[in-house]
């Protein structure tokens, strides 16, 4: 059977190249100064088995602007293109000489960066002419290929002294969306080869235009002051390199010092103080790259809204290929700045964006794995860094370990820290885990509005009382966060105030028990009254010196119920009522007593009063704060 070919409508192809494939015109730029630094790294790898009467160092990328024929000029000195090359490169798309040269030589010192074949139409999107002089090295005869678009080309002999490449873009007309004419201007020029080209390995000049001082000739008896000198200054042009050639990451760590990373980060990343921390990660293996991660010492303004975008820089072969790349952070590093270069990132065909693939996936494990190790590290070494990088972003990880159900505990349950109420400072779960008592059952906390509220609460007096650390905590996602944890190394969290705190023993349970039996009566009758706003009415085995306090049953914390009820969309009906309990070694406790055989009404108003006391010592505000005044007054 007959195999046929497929086709391809050229024209249509080349217009679906320049119209669809980008979605910022301005990277025509590296596309072009990319096609010239492949093309000196071919001359190079010749150089290294031939002579070709040229130094390293005289390799060059020229950007000439001509902002009179609205003209811009890219210019190299590398291989060049024979008559046939620029047929074959520039007339046939998807044909990538530099692709095949990457498979026919295999060479460690060259970085050849073509692959597709499409990246020099890109041209088109803000040319409507393109003119491309070449000659191909150890060639006597040039020549011009020049191109408006999808109409086709035409190639002629053309006069051109040195080998090499000259490709001169003529802008489209201005509209009102698109200003092509700012591509002639030097700092637009100087930006885009600082962010898409800066670590090309050769170097890419431009004219630069600046205002320098007039030199005088040196007259003795001319005594000018300091107006006069300030007037004397003149327009220079002079051609200069941009492009920083080696990226720092590639250099050797040892060569590098504090001061080279921390200016790199505040460049790179507009920040003005130095990081808290850093790592330079250069990896070999299933997948090679470089990586620079940074902690910032400051959470940006709006780095727990919405508009915070997270992501690292992405560079494949010192090409600045993403300005943001979300998929190498989870949300949890989201603070994380820094960059990944690596050769083994599949691209698309725009090389604007990259396929989800394995190594995506892989790297963005790795980084992981190296922030948590470097946080780690800061929280052993330097504790004072670390607790200050945590009050910063504590409560991002903290929201990791909700967010994900549990997903991500294992990356982050060492990470966070909570108040101790022993060590009065920030702990961290495997320090408390260590404190531990022999028979200490739970990971003790408490929550509460802050420190100093939740120390002085009733609550917390029984597992004081036990000698127990407790954690406290005083963010609203803290609790959350332990409840998704469950337990750490083996121990369970408990709320202080959760109904059944397990400090007792069988002998004091038992006496308990006896006593509520014995009171049965009046809790019922307090319950009664307080139908609605809590579920039960108790005898405490917590409380040694405060009169009452609130407590729950089950999962749900008091603390929990407030913030569930002050969610948007809460359902109130939903979330549990508190449990009041009451300490029987309290005075009032006989007074209950007394109410409850000759004033049911009095009873009554006391616990209302008792409940409202409760709430106000756990920070919480009252339903009916007049109501609770009233019921004071009439009392006294
Ligand atoms: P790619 O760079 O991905 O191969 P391009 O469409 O940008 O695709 O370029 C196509 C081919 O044209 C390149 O592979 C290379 O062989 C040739 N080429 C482009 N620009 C130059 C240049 N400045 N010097 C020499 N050859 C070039």
């Amino acid at each position: 059977m007959e195999k046929k070919q497929f086709q391809a409508e050229s024209k249509r192809l080349l217009d679906l190249m320049i119209n669809s494939i980008y979605t910022h015109k301005e990277i025509f730029l590296r596309e072009l100064i990319s096609n010239a630094s492949d093309a000196i790294d071919k001359l190079y790898f010749k150089s290294l088995s031939e002579e070709i009467g040229k130094n390293r160092n005289e390799f060059a990328i020229s950007i000439i602007p001509d902002k009179q024929n609205r003209a811009l000029t890219i210019r190299d000195n590398g291989i060049g293109m024979s008559k046939e090359e620029l047929e074959n490169n520039l007339g046939i798309i998807a044909n990538s000489g530099s692709f095949n040269f990457k498979s026919e030589n295999k060479a460690d010192d060259i970085n050849i960066i073509g692959q597709f074949g499409v990246g020099f139409y890109s041209a088109f999107m803000i040319a409507k002419e393109v003119i491309v002089k070449s000659k191909a090295f150890g060639s006597e005869t040039a020549y011009e290929w020049k191109s408006e678009g999808t109409d086709g080309y035409t190639i002629d002999e053309t006069e051109k002294s040195d080998f090499g490449t000259e490709i001169t873009l003529v802008f489209k007309e201005d509209t009102e969306d698109e200003k092509y004419s700012d591509y002639l201007e030097g700092w637009r020029l100087q930006n885009l080869i600082k962010k898409y080209s800066d670590y090309i390995r050769y170097p890419i000049t431009l004219p630069v235009t600046e205002n320098v001082p007039v030199e005088h000739e040196h007259d003795e008896n001319c005594d000018h002051d300091h107006e006069d000198f300030a007037e004397n200054y003149e327009e220079v042009t002079t051609i200069k390199t941009i492009n920083s050639l080696v990226p720092l990451w590639k250099k050797n760590k040892n060569e590098l010092t504090d001061e080279d990373y921390n200016q790199f980060y505040k460049d790179k990343f507009s920040e003005y103080t130095d990081p808290l921390a850093r790592s330079h990660v250069k990896n070999e293996g299933t997948v090679s790259y470089d990586a620079l991660l940074y902690i910032p010492s400051k959470a940006p303004y709006n780095y727990y809204s919405k508009d915070f975008e997270k992501g690292l820089q992405l560079y494949s072969n010192g090409v600045m290929i993403m300005q943001k790349c979300k998929d190498l952070l989870p949300d949890y590093f989201g603070f994380v700045k820094g960059l990944v270069d690596s050769e083994d990132f599949s691209l698309n065909i725009s090389r604007e964006i990259l396929q989800h693939d394995r190594q995506l996936k892989l790297i963005a494990k790795n980084i992981e794995k190296t922030i948590k190790n470097e946080l780690i590290k800061l929280l052993k070494n330097d504790r004072e860094k670390y607790e200050e990088f945590f009050k910063e972003f504590g409560t991002q990880l903290k929201y990791g370990i909700y967010e994900g159900f549990g997903a991500n505990k294992d990356t982050l349950k060492d990470l966070v820290l909570f108040h101790s109420s022993s060590e009065k400072k920030l702990v961290s779960l495997a320090e408390y885990k260590g404190r531990m008592k022999p028979e200490q059952e739970f990971i003790y906390y408490a929550a509460g509005k802050s420190v100093d509220a939740i120390d002085v609460s009733p609550k917390t007096e029984a597992v004081k009382s036990k000698d127990y650390e407790i954690l406290y905590l005083t963010a609203d996602v803290d609790e959350f966060a332990l409840k998704v944890l469950v337990e750490y190394d083996g121990k369970q969290f408990k709320s202080v105030s959760s109904s059944d705190l397990k400090l007792e023993t069988e002998e004091e349970k038992k006496a308990t028990e006896e006593k509520s039996k014995e009171f049965k009566d009046v809790f019922e009758e307090m319950k009664k009254h307080l139908a609605g706003k809590v579920s039960d009415v108790r005898l405490s085995s917590r409380l040694k010196e405060h009169p009452v306090c609130l407590a729950s049953d089950g999962e749900i914390s008091v603390e929990m119920q407030e913030i569930l009820k002050q969610m948007p969309g809460a359902n109130i009906g939903m979330t549990p009522a508190p449990i009041l309990e009451i300490n029987p070694n309290h005075p009032i406790f006989t007074k209950l007593q007394n109410l409850y055989e000759n004033d049911k009404e009095k009873l009554g108003d006391y616990a209302d009063i008792l409940l409202g006391g409760a709430k106000l010592i756990e920070g919480f505000s009252l339903d009916n704060p007049s109501e609770f005044a009233d019921k004071i007054v009439k009392l006294m």
